[in-house]
């Protein structure tokens, strides 16, 4: 058989069901992948901003090498996705696709549309637990996360095994080889402090970090203690990049992890970085469960929670970090500069979006999506539900208090005095805001 693998959010080639199971039935291969033609919100703005499309592009040169080594390469093609896929397939006369599954509306609308032109096979990938192994019907997902681990962890973690990287099949007879692929990659910022968090693409990167962070430093075992942090490299594991963009499973991790456990030691650090993993399964699960309702301004919920007032000049401000609050503008400089914002960070820049600024959420999360190099759109959407008090959480909604946490997870100004300082050398563009 001659199948086409489509890359989706799985650009790696360790732990990939759906590649494994197409490497296991094709003796030929095309390897695709598609940039999106339209990368524009309604308004004009870019959807995917410059740190995040390095790191997509970064990971692409990194999965064209590991495919040319081989025998194969990877076709970086430009356009809608779906058409681009269908007209490649038949180009090379291919008798199937396979993709790893996706579970967000637009994602699962173009692979549908790929299934109607040639038999497209998919593979669930993106979590940790694989849903056939919920203990209950995705429908029937619990409304508040600790029951949702509670009920999964009951009799034990059965994390399925980490599958080995595949044999690859020969590209088609008669297929010209191509360039390696070399994309005009975006600058990256110049003058920031040589401490600065900035991230590589690639799924060799993404091991890189995890042995890094495990085994070199040996941060795991501290995991739990540091992870509020906000300024450096390893008060947390910063896999979201790699995460988002499938360079790393959760598998790996979570097996990671448990050789870490038996190498080092297993305390409540390394327990907590599972916990974590579960927290991103969860949000993916409520995007399973609710399609395109995730999107809604009152999200899960028949009315919003806070009343909502976009001022434009309050939104202006919490974008290029203006607001009265020097916690918040650090924050939202560090995200513009660099891409990458803590947790800490981003539960309070949310809360103070929406509880004190009143902006629509909606709105703040398309910033973070532009933003963000480790945007996913199920744990973007789904915490910024969360902090709106419109996921399916049935609890009163938590507001933080900002100056309070600064005064905790900052206290002597480190952080602040950093990213303010650095946002006034590198002021944002006058027009950058949509
Ligand atoms: C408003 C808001 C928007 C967010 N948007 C995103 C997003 O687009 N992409 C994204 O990956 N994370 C998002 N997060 C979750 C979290 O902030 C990041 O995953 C985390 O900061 C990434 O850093 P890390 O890898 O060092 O995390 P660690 O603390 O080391 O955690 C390990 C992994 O667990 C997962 N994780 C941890 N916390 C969460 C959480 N609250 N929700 C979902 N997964 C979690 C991530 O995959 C993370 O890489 C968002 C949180 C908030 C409050």
């Amino acid at each position: 058989m001659r199948a086409l693998y489509w890359f989706r959010e799985d650009l790696r080639l360790l732990d990939n069901p759906a590649l494994t199971s197409m490497c296991m039935q094709a003796n030929e291969a095309v390897f695709v992948f598609v940039i999106p033609q339209s990368n524009q919100w309604s308004q004009g703005a870019e959807r995917m901003g410059p740190h995040r499309r390095r790191f997509m592009l970064e990971s692409l040169m990194n999965l064209d090498r590991a495919l040319r080594k081989k025998g194969n390469e990877l076709l970086v093609l430009h356009g809608n996705p779906d058409e681009a896929v269908v007209e490649c397939a038949k180009q090379w006369n291919c008798n199937a696709v396979f993709s790893q599954k996706c579970h967000t509306d637009e994602e699962v609308r173009s692979a549908e549309s790929v299934s109607k032109s040639i038999p497209h096979h998919t593979e669930e990938a993106a979590t940790l637990v694989h849903p056939q192994d919920l203990p209950f019907a995705v429908d029937d997902l619990p409304e508040i996360f600790s029951r949702f681990r509670k009920k999964i962890e009951k009799n034990g973690l059965d994390i399925r095994a980490e599958l080995p990287v595949p044999i690859i099949p020969a590209r088609p007879q008669g297929m010209p080889i191509t360039e390696h692929f070399a994309p005009d990659i975006p600058y990256r910022m110049t003058g920031l402090p040589e401490s600065t968090i900035l991230f590589e693409g690639g799924e060799d990167e993404g091991w890189k970090r995890l042995k890094h962070y495990f085994w070199g430093t040996q941060s795991l075992s501290e995991y739990k203690q540091t992870r509020n942090g906000l300024l450096g490299w390893d008060y947390s594991s910063k896999f979201s990049p790699w995460l988002a963009w499938g360079c790393l499973s959760p598998r790996s991790i979570y097996h990671a992890i448990r050789q870490y456990e038996s190498d080092k030691e297993a305390n409540d650090s390394t327990y907590w970085l599972i916990f974590e993993l579960l927290w991103r399964d969860y949000f993916r699960f409520i995007a399973m469960q609710n399609g395109a309702r995730i999107w809604h301004a009152t999200g899960l919920k028949e009315a919003p929670r806070n009343p909502v007032s976009h001022h434009p000049l309050q939104w202006k401000a919490w974008c290029t970090g203006n607001t009265r609050s020097p916690f918040v503008n650090a924050n939202m400089h560090e995200l513009r500069l660099t891409g990458f914002m803590s947790n800490r960070g981003r539960q309070n820049v949310a809360s103070y979006a929406i509880h004190d600024l009143r902006l629509d959420w909606r709105a703040c999360a398309s910033w973070f999506e532009h933003w963000l190099i480790d945007f996913d759109p199920c744990s973007n959407t789904g915490n910024w539900l969360y902090v709106a008090g419109v996921g399916n959480d049935p609890r009163p909604q938590r507001k933080f208090d900002v100056d309070w946490q600064a005064e905790r997870y900052d206290p002597e100004t480190v952080f602040q005095s950093h990213w303010n300082r650095l946002g006034e050398v590198f002021p944002i563009e006058p027009n950058y805001v949509p």
